[in-house]
């Protein structure tokens, strides 16, 4: 809308329980997409909420038998802690439902005025979908037979059961504590009112991106749009973008399912690499589902180590120099990996020009070819794809190895001077099982510490 700049709205997450790989594929697309347009030189404003009351934190904290923010305080811990280790940037805000309440009761009380929202028998406040012509422009679908009046109250239902939703939910037994005296009554909102009063309050009545998971499409982002448009008038969103579900055995990963892995799961119990969790999630097409399988990890873990490798050997690089020649692969891996991801962000493709990429470059370093100076040029691409991809972050130098390493390190150079291959091959699997991986190169030996 405005030029240079991008205002995007992402519904965060629902902090009733540890999020799942599933979740942080939704927050990890969002993340690529914010990089990407930050690489193109837009300045992003993006605004993602936490859903810190909704049914399912409080059926939760209810069934925990603790006060609703204390229960969602632990979750809303764990979700940064693990945003931090998937090198997920942070949004601008993270808007919390329960700090605005007031925005919320304002548009319920707009949408009264205008006719749209009226009070149901149980005293809840529900929005009219027949008068709103668009309902169902973002799902698609067609509101046919209707029952008048028909209603429903819970947060999540399907598109056959498109009826009247809840702005405003009247107290009940099954919301214990948890209301707001105000002058929509006594009671709490809808999840969706939510994500309408916190995008317009932070980004405006109308933005540019709003994302979500596929299953938020129905009900809840077309809802949002109903609410929206019909308090204010005016176009919502301009562009709606879905990240596709990740899968296990061909199933949505989902809570509900039990077919779910945390990142701590992985992390903390089965010591994988976040970064390399980071990268399985980011590397299939956003709009397109894909299986979560241990082989797939493995994978990932391999492309990262390529990739930091290949920095490190950027470092070391100090070879007679290749002209043109590295010039042309440098242009011709930001023209494909651009053009890529300037097309609805096709990182597959991109990330296989950027390993086209490294294979030529490596050729010309294994080869001598490749000066110090070239390699500072390369090394800045990298780290200028990294701003995008988030997955090798500093190569250091500094690295050292402890006094026993560096003698055998230099015992097996003399093994290999003396043609003991079996004594020599001994020793590089002795390294391996101290994390120190030899690699023997056109310059000489080289070693780095393996990453777990
Ligand atoms: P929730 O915490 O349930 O509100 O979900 C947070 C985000 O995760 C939403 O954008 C969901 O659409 C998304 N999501 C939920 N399950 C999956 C999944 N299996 N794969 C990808 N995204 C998901
Ligand atoms: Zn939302």
């Amino acid at each position: 809308m405005e030029k240079g700049k991008v205002k995007m709205y992402t519904c965060g997450p629902t902090v009733y329980d540890y999020a799942h790989i599933g979740n942080f594929r939704a927050f990890l697309f969002e993340d690529l997409l914010r990089r990407w347009l930050e690489y193109r030189g837009f300045q992003v404003t993006q605004i993602m909420n936490l859903t810190d009351v909704d049914d399912r934190t409080i059926a939760a904290s209810k069934e925990q038998g603790i006060p609703l923010s204390e229960h969602t305080k632990q979750y809303i811990e764990a979700f940064f802690e693990d945003m931090d280790a998937l090198n997920i940037q942070r949004a601008s805000r993270y808007p919390r439902a329960t700090e605005h309440i007031p925005e919320m009761v304002t548009l319920v009380r707009k949408l009264m005025e205008k006719g749209y929202g009226y009070r149901g028998e149980d005293g809840s406040i529900y929005f009219k979908i027949s008068k709103f012509k668009d309902y169902g422009k973002l799902s698609k679908f067609k509101v046919q037979n209707l029952k008048a009046g028909a209603r429903v109250k819970v947060d999540e239902y399907d598109k056959e059961q498109a009826q009247d939703f809840a702005l405003w939910k009247a107290w009940d037994e099954s919301d214990g504590n948890v209301y707001w005296e105000t002058e929509a009554g006594k009671g709490r909102p809808g999840w969706h009112i939510e994500c309408s009063a916190m995008s317009m309050k932070y980004l405006g009545e109308t933005f540019d991106i709003h994302t979500g998971g596929v299953d938020n499409m129905f009900p809840h982002h077309e809802n949002e749009i109903a609410q929206s448009e019909a308090a204010t008038g005016k176009k919502f969103v301009n562009y709606w973008m879905h990240n596709e579900h990740l899968l296990v055995e061909g199933k949505r990963m989902g809570k509900r399912f039990g077919n779910y892995y945390t990142v701590q799961d992985l992390v903390k119990k089965l010591k994988h690499d976040p970064i390399a969790v980071r990268y399985l999630l980011l590397s299939t097409h956003y709009r397109q589902q894909f299986n979560f399988t241990f082989e797939g990890l493995e994978a990932a873990k391999n492309a990262v180590e390529r990739l930091r490798n290949f920095m490190h050997r950027l470092l070391d690089a100090n070879g007679r120099g290749c002209g043109d020649e590295i010039r042309q692969l440098v242009s011709g891996v930001e023209k494909r990996f651009g053009e890529a991801m300037d097309n609805d962000l096709n990182i597959p493709v991109a990330l296989a020009a950027l390993f086209d990429f490294l294979r030529d470059a490596n050729s010309l370093i294994d080869a001598g070819r490749l000066s110090r100076k070239e390699a500072q040029e390369v090394h800045r691409l990298m780290t200028g794809f990294d701003h995008v991809l988030g997955v090798i972050g500093e190569a250091k130098k500094e690295e050292k190895l402890s006094k026993e390493a560096e003698a055998l390190i230099q015992q097996r150079e003399e093994d290999r001077k003396a043609k003991d291959w079996k004594k020599a091959d001994d020793i590089r699997q002795q390294l391996r099982a101290m994390g120190i991986i030899i690699e023997d190169t056109a310059q000489g030996v080289r070693w780095r510490f393996e990453k777990n």
